[in-house]
């Protein structure tokens, strides 16, 4: 009776000891590695793998995914908490399957998009791509609807009026630099 119940006891695999296999697993480490690191033999931990790894090839945790993508963490968190990837929650990790890693690159692409031309937005950019922002700071005059234009204008004026000092300079320097590329383009 003892026996049968220390056997029990023996055999019984806690979900967090199921976490750290699948983990060391990812990790590259062979079933005889796992074995004497949970001090069962190989076998057992194939079985093991075999019933836990739903995904049948190796389940990734999330940081693992991103350094293998060369992505930034943030833009795979952002992904799973707007729902367009569901990793499986194991033991406090999110793990990946294959076919969700290989699915991430499209749906970064999509989901990084510069609103403007399309192309994929750097970390740090939460719409365009730096030379549309560069672009759009640029002509920001010209994006204005006919209201937000008066209005932009009327401020301009105020300020002049309020900074005089600060506008001649901005004049004067205008003025030198319209002169030095004038000089510039009739050499
Ligand atoms: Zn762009």
């Amino acid at each position: 009776m003892k026996r049968t119940f220390q056997y029990g006891v023996n055999n019984r695999v806690s979900p967090a000891t199921i976490e750290l296999l699948l983990r060391e697993r990812n990790k590259g480490k062979t079933l005889r590695q796992l074995g004497q690191r949970f001090g069962k033999s190989h076998e057992r931990i194939r079985q093991l793998l075999a019933k836990h790894d739903r995904s049948q090839g190796t389940l990734l945790a999330e940081s693992t995914v991103a350094a293998k993508l060369g992505y930034p963490l943030e833009w795979l968190i952002k992904l799973r908490k707007d729902g367009i990837v569901n990793p499986m929650r194991q033991g406090g990790l999110w793990l990946y399957s294959e076919e969700q890693v290989s699915q991430i690159p499209s749906l970064i692409a999509e989901e990084r998009k510069c609103q403007q031309c399309g192309k994929p937005r750097p970390p740090g950019f939460h719409k365009f791509c730096p030379e549309c922002c560069q672009y759009r700071k640029k002509h920001y005059y010209e994006r204005l609807s006919p209201e937000e234009k008066a209005e932009h204008n009327k401020k301009a004026i105020a300020w002049r009026k309020a900074n005089p000092e600060r506008w001649n300079e901005i004049q004067s320097r205008e003025y030198r630099k319209r002169r030095a590329s004038h000089r510039g383009n009739s050499q």
